[in-house]
């Protein structure tokens, strides 16, 4: 069993001691190695037997859709997609809408949503030397190591294995080249969704961006307008995503949505994420989907380039 491996089966603040001393170093390849080993015990029960679509995602979905179609039930029902062990990535610039629309998927296809970001922020509500040092990173827009990263996906992803779960919608995961590399030795991804947006809307939706710190429901308080200065670049509407009034008073701004702060994670996705993208567009795994604008729009034209579109499922999600 790898040194990770061991340190997985221990209580969780032995393994975030461990992850402390290989912290602030880059991952050379004996690290790359350990990791993948820590890894592969996490995704063993699902990655070999992926059943996800490929980046035609027809091919699998439309049996799924035929399916749906038969159901004539009008209640709420578990997602006819439930249990085809989709193995999906959302990549995009901070603000783009991620987190939004990787959590309606997952509620349309009965697979847990996965966001790094959210497990990092659970971890750095704990107290501690780690996690004070880790906070000072994430506050200043920084990404925190691929090790503690690697370290929070596989015990996240362990716990979803002991509950039943077969695959998931990675969010904010990999975030760099090294941990691309790292999840490719170990897992078959089926698709990676490139979400974009304008530039200008992007900074906007950052600083818009509220939590309601009792139910963690997300809302936007930007309303962006950007007037349109040809075909190629219309106009683009997104209205403002409002909490309800149970909610308001309890809203909350994340630490890291400062206007420098969102501006040094930008640079950060153009110089070290950016080229995940890549990674991923060399094995024709990577389909680029340009928001048009607000959620009900943007949701639509998603479903339909996911060839998932169906009245049912969208009232669904
Ligand atoms: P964003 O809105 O920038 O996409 P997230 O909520 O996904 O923000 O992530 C918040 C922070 O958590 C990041 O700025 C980074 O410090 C840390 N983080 C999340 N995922 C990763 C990752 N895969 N690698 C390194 N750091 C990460």
């Amino acid at each position: 069993m790898t040194h990770w491996g061991r340190i997985s089966n221990r209580k969780h603040t032995t393994t975030i001691m461990a992850v402390s001393h290989c912290l602030f170093r880059p991952a050379t390849t004996t690290v790359k190695n350990t990791l993948s080993s820590f890894f592969i015990r996490s995704l063993s029960s699902s990655s070999s037997s992926s059943s996800g679509p490929s980046l035609d995602p027809k091919i699998d979905l439309e049996e799924a859709a035929a399916q749906l179609e038969k159901s004539s039930s009008s209640s709420p029902s578990p997602s006819p997609y439930k249990g085809r062990n989709f193995h999906w990535v959302f990549l995009g610039c901070p603000g783009v809408g991620k987190g939004t629309y990787a959590s309606r998927l997952s509620s349309l296809l009965g697979v847990p949503h996965i966001a790094t970001g959210d497990l990092v922020r659970d971890e750095l509500s704990s107290s501690g030397l780690l996690s004070s040092q880790l906070k000072e990173l994430v506050n200043q827009g920084k990404l925190v190591p691929d090790e503690f990263i690697i370290s929070l996906l596989s015990k996240r992803l362990e716990a979803g294995k002991e509950k039943g779960e077969s695959g998931y919608i990675l969010d904010g995961f990999p975030r760099t080249v090294t941990q691309a590399e790292i999840l490719e030795g170990v897992t078959n991804i089926d698709l990676v969704i490139n979400l974009k947006l304008r530039e200008e809307a992007l900074l906007a939706k950052c600083l818009g961006r509220r939590i309601c710190s009792e139910c963690g429901a997300n809302y936007n308080v930007a309303c962006i307008d950007i007037k349109g200065e040809n075909e190629d670049s219309p106009r683009m509407y997104m209205p403002p995503l409002l909490p309800p009034p149970n909610c308001e008073s309890k809203l909350i701004t994340r630490a890291d949505d400062t206007e420098e702060v969102v501006k040094e994670r930008l640079r950060i996705y153009n110089t070290t994420t950016q080229p995940v993208e890549e990674f991923y567009r060399k094995r024709g795994k990577l389909l680029e989907f340009e928001l048009p604008g607000g959620i009900p729009e943007s949701w639509s034209k998603l479903l339909r380039a996911l060839h998932l579109e169906n009245d049912k499922q969208s009232a669904i999600a």
